[in-house]
């Protein structure tokens, strides 16, 4: 009994003494921790205004760039109860390497606008409006907007004479393939600030998660405008 009370003694003091750094964040986590935070506020705003709805859309923001790391929601999740502990941490591979669960098969996707246009943060939307659109405008190969006050919350844009191009993809469950096609539609199309895959959502990106989000709120009020005012009939 004596040595079973001495053990537990040393392990208590072993504990005690453990170094703090044991259980403080390294410069990675803490930026998981903090992206997990702010992801999870955004996506369960999103869910709100209905554009993520029955466990669709995912989101990502990038943690290291070199090498590249994304904090990125595990797939299946109702974005309206959102939580830090539902993001993973992965690599450029889309391995996980923090956390439960397993990414989105559309991880591919966040990864190839990471790397493309140089992103800090993705995210996508499934709304009513990018579905419309996207199939009604999908023969066209995009949809043009221009003229609107709204599209100066896009970065960099100042006046609303600015023609805006958000290129539509055909959709694919093969991941692969898609991330291919969404790299060259970056490398072909410089500056746009998102793009659609068709009769699925949005993509857009920004700088930060805060810009991530703006462009999100800008395009999805612009496509739901498109839609209410019957102007994409005849974009
Ligand atoms: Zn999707």
């Amino acid at each position: 009994m004596l040595i079973v009370a001495i053990k537990k003694t040393k392990r208590g003091v072993k504990r005690r003494n453990s170094p703090k750094a044991k259980t403080r964040l390294s410069p990675n986590g803490t930026r998981f921790a903090e992206a997990a935070a702010c992801l999870a506020e955004i996506g369960k705003g999103f869910h709100a205004r209905g554009w993520v709805l029955g466990t669709s859309g995912n989101f990502s923001a990038v943690i290291s760039r070199e090498p590249l790391h994304l904090a990125i929601t595990s797939t299946g999740l109702d974005k309206g109860s959102l939580t830090p502990a539902q993001f993973l941490e992965m690599d450029e591979a889309a391995n996980v390497c923090r956390g439960d669960g397993r990414p989105s098969a559309e991880a591919l996707l966040h990864l190839a606008i990471a790397r493309g246009v140089d992103a800090g943060a993705v995210l996508h939307t499934h709304s009513v409006w990018s579905t419309v659109l996207s199939g009604s405008h999908a023969s066209q190969g995009g949809i043009a907007l221009e003229g609107y006050e709204m599209l100066k919350g896009l970065e960099g844009v100042r006046t609303h004479k600015h023609r805006e191009w958000l290129p539509i993809l055909e959709n694919s469950q093969d991941m692969v393939e898609l991330g291919e096609h969404v790299s060259k539609t970056l490398r072909d199309s410089p500056g746009i600030h998102g793009f659609l895959l068709r009769e699925h959502g949005l993509y857009t990106w920004g700088a930060g998660l805060q810009e991530a989000k703006r462009h999100v709120e800008i395009l999805e009020f612009l496509m739901e405008v498109l839609v209410r005012s019957g102007a994409a009939q005849s974009a």
